[in-house]
This record gives C-alpha cells, structure tokens and sequence, in this order.
C-alpha cells in the first residue's frame, strides 16, 4: 500500500516477505536492546556508522530506489565488538540545553520547515488531490490520501500530531519553525506546494512525517533521501549530499529515541533509502529528507503508532537529528 505516498509507486509484493532482511532485523534488534542498555550515546554512534557501512547493494527494492553510495565498502551488518566512535560528530541530544548556550547561538537565524505528509481532508478531496502537478521529471498527483491503521487511525492524523510535538522542541532551541499546512486546510497542500513552502522559507532543513502501510510483519522507521535527478524545475544535486547528512542524523536519534528498529522490508537494514520519484524531494533545493516513522498496517509497529507517548519519543529523536545537523 505504499501508493499512499504522494507520488510513489507500488512494491513488488516480495519486498515484505524477504527473509535475509528478518533475519538482520531479529539479529539487529538484540543487538540494539543490549547497547541501549549500556550506553545510549554508543547506540546513536553504532547506528551511524551501520548507516555508513552497512549500504547493501543487494537491495534492489522497491523499483526506482538508488541504494546509499556514500562510504558504502562492503554489506556487512556485523557491529563492533565494542562501542565505536560515531562516523560523524555526535548528535547534540540533550534535552536539557536552552537557547542563549553555544549550541543555541550555532541554531540563532535558522529556519525548519516541517511537512506533515497528507490531510485527513483528503480523502473528501479526490478530485483535487488527484489533480496531477509537475514535479519536474514528470507529473504525480497533487497529493494522496494517506494511510490507515487497521483500527482506521489516519496518517495524516498522526503526521499532524508528530508535527506539533516536534515545533516546541525545535523552537526550545531557537529555531524559527515553518509548517506546510496545521489543519486548517480543507485538503492539501499539493506537493510542488509543500516542497515550494520550504524552498520559499529558505529552510536550512526540510523534514517530511509519514508513516508507512505495507503487509503485517513489515516493521520498522526508514528515512527517504533525495536522488540526484534533473528535469524541469527539479535539480537536486545541490541537496543531495546535505540531505543525506540530515537523514542520518535523524534515523541514528530516531532509533535512540525510540527503541524502533530500521525497516526490515526495504533498505537493507539501513534504515535510509535514495528514491527519485517523490515530487516533494524532487522540486527542493534545500536539504530535505521524509521519515518514515512505522508501519501502520503491522499490529506491533500501530501500537506504537498510536500511542501518545511514542509519538513524543519519535518527535524528539527528529528534533534531535535536525539540531545535530545544524550544529546545535
Ligand atoms: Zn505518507
């Protein structure tokens, strides 16, 4: 069901039911419950450099996916015997920093656009959101009703709510936050307008909340990277690689936050994946990833999903990736 998405196509119907993917997850998760127990600060390091070591070139799912390249050596998902430095400066994570530190100053001047994926208006609106847009290699429709929970609970329910959870933390640290819609929308925005919102904003970090809806046992939070493509009034070579650092920062705080896995359907155990055909990546020209946050089709992964408390806890390992990512 992963036609949900603003513009992306569906799955072959094996990408759910891989088993090398269950197995590295099974593995993974032992291995990830054991280091957040001893050191939470390891853990987000250990994530990180999977992130840069673990690109397996062996996924080639779903279609139209162009796996990480960057410091991609080898496809091993062994970790470290022991805790490794982070592949890259650790995230500055603590909640307790306020404005007017050094990492405040580093923030001062900043702005963060967040995307809350879909509206719950939309499935009132077919006509509109159906309503095809240019998103430079081609045209997509202009938006999509989203996903459910079994229970009906909506994505765009649950982008929403993330959304306003992570405003306040970001604005603790001084940042000036720009939403594409809060609500007041009766359908929409169409992607060219969400992805205009934060090009308009000169966002020096765009972050899109979905959540996903594919089969039950599919489990897990991956983050989508811009491709580089070229066509129209879409050029992401500029935002490709700052992209990529943002959604490092993100799945390795996200992961902390959380407890959550990456994904076990797609990715490769990675929890980061490259596609170019998202019109909300396509048409940015600045640094901007989607999140991924769950499966709500899988019982285990909607529980989480729905619950309120979880909610706060992935809001906050975002907020954590994007202040890590402006030098917070
Ligand atoms: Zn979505």
């Amino acid at each position: 069901m992963r036609h949900h998405y603003d513009d992306s196509p569906p799955p072959p119907e094996s990408a759910s039911a891989v088993s090398p993917d269950r197995r590295r997850f099974a593995r993974r998760s032992t291995l990830a419950v054991a280091a957040a127990v001893l050191a939470p600060t390891a853990l987000a390091g250990w994530v990180l450099v999977e992130v840069a070591t673990g690109a397996g070139a062996d996924d080639a799912r779903p279609p139209r996916i162009v796996m990480p390249a960057a410091g991609a050596t080898n496809a091993s998902l062994t970790p470290p015997a022991s805790p490794a430095p982070p592949a890259s400066p650790a995230p500055s994570a603590s909640p307790g920093t306020t404005p007017g530190t050094a990492a405040g100053n580093a923030l001062a001047g900043k702005t963060v656009v967040i995307d809350p994926g879909h509206n719950t208006g939309n499935f009132k609106h077919t006509a509109e959101i159906n309503k095809k847009v240019d998103i430079g290699t081609t045209t997509k429709e202009c938006d999509a009703t989203g996903t459910t929970t079994n229970s009906g609970y909506k994505e765009a329910e649950f982008t929403l709510d993330v959304a306003r959870r992570l405003r306040p933390a970001l604005e603790a640290k001084g940042l000036k936050v720009v939403f594409t819609h809060d609500g007041e929308r009766p359908w929409g925005p169409c992607i060219d307008e969400r992805a205009r919102i934060g090009n308009e904003a000169k966002a020096d970090a765009v972050v899109s909340i979905h959540a996903d809806g594919v089969s039950e046992g599919s489990r897990g939070y991956h983050v989508i990277l811009p491709a580089k493509v070229k066509g129209g009034a879409a050029d992401t070579a500029p935002i490709v690689g700052p992209s990529r650092t943002l959604g490092e920062r993100i799945a390795g705080n996200f992961a902390r936050t959380t407890g959550s896995a990456p994904a076990n359907y797609l990715g490769a155990g990675t929890g980061l994946v490259v596609r170019d055909d998202l019109g909300g990546l396509n048409l940015s020209t600045q640094p901007k990833v989607f999140v991924e946050c769950g499966n709500m089709r899988d019982s285990k992964d909607a529980a989480l999903l729905t619950s309120p408390e979880w909610r706060q806890k992935a809001a906050q390992g975002i907020a954590d990736g994007i202040v890590g990512f402006l030098g917070g």
